[in-house]
């Protein structure tokens, strides 16, 4: 073979097994109290895999910042100490805990991160719940204006004692955003971060939009809709995902501030719109709004659209969505 030909033979040769190797790349992983899952398409599947690492490592980082379960998490030293005097937070928590009042005044106050207040009287795994003096009590500490942020200092403070917060109504939004964010940076055109009901898309699913599938909210083997999306996030709360029933009440993880007792107008809410963090709060609060005062939420939101599966099981849509016929 002379010179020449030999280093077509080569350049063929690389120029296939690159493209040949290209391959989706996933991982999944129990992070955050929930099923993590990261996909993205790389040239070099050992790249690839690095990169999914990466997400899993973001994930990692921020349930340590954020776990109202882990003794030693940021939120955990607020929520010990904040009633007392400003307690050092970093700029990020700080930063979430500001979108969170945010989203309670857009919201007005259907999104509240100070339910945890009465939240954390519920364990939904031991089947417990709060007796009615008990959440009567806690109500008095469930106001998003108890909640004081110092931006310039990085601080938090609750204006009265029994005030508790906990991020879990946006935290996996943010975090999926996050680990979306950090595959754009490497590059990658094709990909898609979950935390539970929670999903950043980055690009298509190379030519074809991803299709997520919405499940119906009393059997997990049904989908009820499938979303073709691309750069897009999604997200849904639903009264399925931690739960107990007595006596015919279903006790679960979303808390009507008002009452301090678990919301029930809907069965469950997706939203879809461009940012992750946004798509998660906003799932948490129109569940908590119920249909009418939901949709009109998002109507006013020309970025954001919605599915609502109310307490009768019928399906409600905002006006940038059609119904399937
Ligand atoms: P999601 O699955 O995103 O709807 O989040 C549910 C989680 O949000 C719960 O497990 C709580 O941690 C938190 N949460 C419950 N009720 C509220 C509320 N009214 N406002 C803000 N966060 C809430
Ligand atoms: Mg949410």
């Amino acid at each position: 073979m002379t010179m020449r030909r030999f280093n077509i033979f080569l350049l063929l040769f690389v120029l296939f097994a690159t493209v040949a190797r290209a391959e989706w790349v996933s991982g999944d992983r129990a992070i955050m109290g929930t099923a993590v899952r990261v996909e993205l398409w790389h040239e070099d599947p050992r790249k690839g895999a690095e990169m999914v690492e990466e997400v899993m490592n973001e994930m990692h980082r921020i349930d340590a910042l954020m776990s109202t379960y882990k003794e030693d998490s940021e939120i955990s030293a607020v929520n010990r100490d904040a009633a007392r005097s400003p307690v050092s937070v970093s700029d990020e928590l700080a930063k979430l805990v500001v979108r969170s009042l945010e989203m309670s005044r857009l919201t007005g106050g259907a999104f509240d991160v100070t339910y945890a207040s009465a939240g954390y009287l519920y364990d939904f795994r031991a089947r417990q719940r709060p007796q009615a003096g008990q959440i009567e009590e806690a109500l008095e500490a469930i106001d998003f204006r108890l909640v004081e942020v110092d931006a310039d200092h990085s601080t938090i403070a609750f204006r009265r004692n029994g005030v508790r917060i906990d991020l879990g109504g946006i935290a996996k939004g943010y975090a999926v955003e996050r680990g979306a964010a950090i595959l754009r940076g490497n590059g990658i055109e094709h990909g898609i971060v979950t935390a539970g009901g929670d999903s950043r898309i980055v690009g298509d699913r190379r030519g074809k939009p991803w299709v997520v599938g919405v499940r119906h909210p009393r059997d997990k083997q049904r989908v009820i809709t499938r979303m073709p999306l691309r750069d897009e996030a999604i997200s849904t709360s639903g009264d399925y995902e931690r739960f107990f029933e007595e006596d015919g009440v279903r006790y679960h993880h979303i808390i009507e501030p008002a009452t301090g007792r678990s919301a029930s107008a809907v069965y469950s809410v997706t939203i879809i719109g461009p940012d992750a963090t946004m798509t998660d709060g906003l799932s948490t609060s129109v569940f908590v709004l119920g249909v009418e005062a939901g949709l009109s939420l998002l109507e006013k939101l020309p970025e954001y659209e919605g599915v609502i599966v109310d307490n009768s099981g019928a399906m409600h849509y905002t006006s940038g969505l059609t119904a399937p016929q």
